[in-house]
């Protein structure tokens, strides 16, 4: 076996996102998007090298659309593989795996047990994600199949950091603790920071900002997470696009009360209609809020303003947890792209002895950091797809 071939998905409740790799070289063979299952179906195919391939087809679930995906795969014009056995494994995006999982593990019956058991964490993803693991073992008979949970990378906090000051029966009774997300992403580019660096992850301390659609910060101490911004689910933190991140919880029912709505509305504003597009009015993307803020509209540039001195201060907050900081990463669409909101973030941290290089902040380096600065700070690609990949081929390969 010289490498292997692996299929990542990750399905959503109405979708499921695939990409075939080569693990060897990191190379995407195909990838490409089932939408509408359980309505009416349709899916997008792409090859590189090749024009997208679109298909209107009835999918009653995701079994259907998982058939779809290997005949797409293994037949026709948009064939790269002569059959399926060629697949030598699948690896799944799964939102919460709890306390139960502190790393990626081949599915077996145990497995989708504890999967099931994590519903009431993350009722929106994990029965999606659940689906699609169950399609994939009716589709694909016998391709072992690896859950790559978001939460995993996040388990080893303390205590002291996962922990709610609320009554402790709560934690006992329900499982209420900070678990975090995006562990996936942090855990891979902290581990190509320290790579980047040539440094063993052991002996850095790095802070990662994930700066997305969602956004998450964590304090990586020595390879391993010590702390998160996201809790019992990804709400919490920094405002994002659409969601509230941290605010004081009695606003809750301030508001209900005064609105008349009932704490399913409520909990829908927070995750739907807040951060920055609450506060702008204008968008949750921060291009447009960039564009809004240039031709002077000013709560775009107050939630610009809210969404960096938020960040900023995790960075404060977690170079104080750490006692020191090595590295400070950016990644994901914001973190990847966005220069105003990286320099707006680091700008007054360097008594920390972040500061970055203007110029270098504008091109697509990776190291940013101003020429003698203290801390690295480094902007790193994010691939969760890749990390689910190369972890479901170790699993596979060490069985
Ligand atoms: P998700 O959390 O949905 O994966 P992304 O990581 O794609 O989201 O982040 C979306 C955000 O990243 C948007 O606010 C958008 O403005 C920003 N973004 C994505 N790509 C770019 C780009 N090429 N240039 C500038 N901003 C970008």
């Amino acid at each position: 076996m010289s490498f292997l071939k692996i299929l990542v998905i990750n399905a959503g409740s109405s979708s499921l996102k695939y990409q075939l790799f080569n693990t060897d070289t990191g190379e995407v063979l195909a990838k490409g998007l089932c939408e509408r299952i359980g309505i009416d179906g349709k899916v997008k195919h792409s090859v590189p090298g090749h024009e997208t391939y679109v298909e209107e087809t009835p999918m009653r679930n995701h079994g259907d659309a998982t058939r779809i995906v290997i005949r797409l795969l293994t037949e026709g014009e948009t064939a790269v593989l002569s059959s399926l056995s060629e697949i030598d494994a699948v690896g799944h995006r799964v939102l919460h795996g709890g306390s139960e999982f502190t790393k990626s593990v081949i599915v077996d019956e145990r497995v989708i047990a504890a999967i099931k058991k994590c519903i009431p964490l993350g009722p929106l993803h994990n029965p999606a994600n659940l689906t699609g693991i169950l399609a994939c073992e009716e589709v694909m008979k016998g391709i072992p199949q690896v859950a790559v949970f978001d939460t995993a990378f996040h388990q080893t906090m303390p205590e002291k950091a996962f922990l709610y000051a609320l009554p402790y029966e709560y934690y006992e009774k329900y499982g209420i603790r900070r678990y975090g997300f995006h562990g996936t992403s942090h855990r891979y580019v902290s581990q190509k920071a320290a790579e980047y660096l040539g440094k063993p992850a052991k002996d850095l301390k790095i802070i990662v900002c994930h700066l997305g659609n969602g956004s998450s910060i964590s304090a990586v101490d020595g390879g391993k997470c010590i702390d998160t911004s996201m809790g019992l689910t990804p709400l919490e933190g920094v405002p994002m696009g659409t969601r509230s991140g941290s605010i004081d919880p009695a606003i809750l029912q301030y508001v209900m009360d005064n609105e008349g709505i009932d704490i399913a509305e409520m909990t829908s504003i927070l995750n739907k209609k807040s951060g920055v597009l609450g506060i702008s009015g204008v968008s949750s993307d921060f291009r447009d809020l960039d564009e809004a803020k240039a031709q002077g509209n000013r709560r775009a540039a107050i939630a610009l303003d809210c969404f960096m001195y938020a960040v900023k201060k995790y960075i404060g907050a977690y170079a104080a947890a750490m006692g020191g900081i090595d590295a400070l990463v950016f990644t994901a669409g914001i973190g990847e792209n966005n220069s105003a909101v990286r320099a707006g973030i680091v700008s007054g941290l360097e008594f920390l002895g972040i500061a970055i290089d203007p110029e270098k902040n504008k091109t697509r380096e990776i190291d940013i950091s101003a020429p003698g600065a203290r801390v690295r700070t480094l902007v790193i690609q994010t691939n969760e797809e890749l990390a689910i990949a190369i972890d479901t081929e170790s699993l596979v390969k060490n069985r």
